[in-house]
């Protein structure tokens, strides 16, 4: 495709945000070059489970606006299995009716209400909903490789002070997660401690997943998401807490919340333990600062889900900045 803009485009940051906003600027025929201090396989994006769900992203009314998006575009790259993506259905269980907000993201076909005998026990309501599901090493190497295909460039760099990517031809993008605390520097956003366990593949195993926390410090979640390779199991969302090395204990504790709500499970092999840190904040910041910076942070426990969406008012701004 031919160069038309003539903006210089500088994405900071590699995970799932950074690569999807460079794929659809250098499909509308931007420069792009990202700059980023770790490889996708090191970033959060590399941790997720990397469903369909917009679980603690803000604010609402726009979370489903570009979670819907992205549903629609995963849902066309499961026409093509180099990208990891497919449609499973999920059993969501949620308390009460009024948390399934993000019903109407969800295309009616999609979604239904969960027949009683459907759910564990202890779950007296849910949805089942047929979602995306993105396998994040061959998803995340295909965003890479089409990046690359796109002729986009890629620099390893940590950026101390986003000024020194300034000049007149420039629009950056800040696409850093929870780096954006010091980055920015964004007193907001807080670190929210995901912990998955992979375990070895077994036979017929549903996919489900609690839409709330619970537990004695109200930080436990419960996920279930068969993959090709091994299954998901879920998990955490402990506020401010930063350590990174795998914690048994909360192992010990995933394994029991899973089989509770899929007795299916029978004894479960352990593949790894993976810990990541969403990047939590009141409302994701996705706006523009000054004459040329715009930030896209703050996905909370749906970065994949809104990705689409937010790259597509990425381009947004970055056309309107481009026209002045
Ligand atoms: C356990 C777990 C399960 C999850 N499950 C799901 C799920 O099922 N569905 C879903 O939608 N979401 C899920 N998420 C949330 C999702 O992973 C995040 O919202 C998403 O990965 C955020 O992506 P990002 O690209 O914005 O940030 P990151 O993936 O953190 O990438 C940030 C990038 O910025 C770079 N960077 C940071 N600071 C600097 C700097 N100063 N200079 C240069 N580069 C810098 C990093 O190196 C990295 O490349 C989950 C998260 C976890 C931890």
């Amino acid at each position: 495709m031919m160069k038309e803009k003539n903006k210089q485009i500088k994405i900071i940051g590699c995970g799932v945000s950074g690569l999807t906003v460079g794929i659809m600027l250098l499909e509308k025929g931007y420069n792009v070059e990202i700059i980023t201090e770790k490889n996708p396989s090191e970033t959060t994006s590399a941790k997720a489970a990397a469903i369909w769900f917009p679980y603690e992203v803000n604010p609402k009314e726009k979370a489903k606006e570009w979670s819907k998006i992205s549903y629609n575009k995963f849902k066309e790259f499961c026409n093509d299995k180099t990208t990891g993506v497919t449609m499973v259905s999920l059993t969501t269980l949620i308390k009460k009716e009024e948390d399934a907000w993000w019903k109407d993201a969800i295309p009616e076909n999609e979604i239904r209400k969960a027949r009683l005998e459907e759910l564990p026990k202890k779950y007296p309501l849910g949805y089942k909903i047929n979602v995306p599901l993105a396998e994040t090493p061959i998803y995340l190497k295909y965003l890479f490789n089409k990046f690359n295909e796109l002729k986009g460039l890629i620099s390893i760099n940590r950026i101390t002070n986003i000024n020194q990517l300034q000049s007149e031809n420039n629009i950056i993008i800040n696409c850093t997660g929870i780096g954006s605390r010091e980055l920015v520097p964004d007193k907001e956003l807080y670190p929210i401690l995901g912990q998955i366990v992979k375990a070895y593949k077994q036979e017929n195993i549903n996919c489900i997943a609690t839409d709330f926390t619970f537990g004695k410090n109200n930080d436990k979640l419960a996920y279930v998401i068969p993959r090709k390779d091994c299954i998901i199991l879920g998990g955490t969302a402990i506020k401010n807490k930063e350590e990174l090395t795998p914690d048994n204990e909360l192992t010990k504790s995933i394994l029991f919340s899973c089989k509770e709500i899929e007795p299916n499970l029978s004894e479960i092999k352990i593949k790894s333990v993976l810990v990541g840190l969403r990047p939590g904040r009141s409302e994701i910041r996705l706006e523009r600062e000054g004459k040329n910076i715009i930030h896209n942070y703050g996905h909370g426990g749906g970065g994949y889900t809104v990705s689409w969406g937010c790259a597509t008012a990425v381009l947004e701004l970055v056309n309107q900045i481009n026209k002045e």
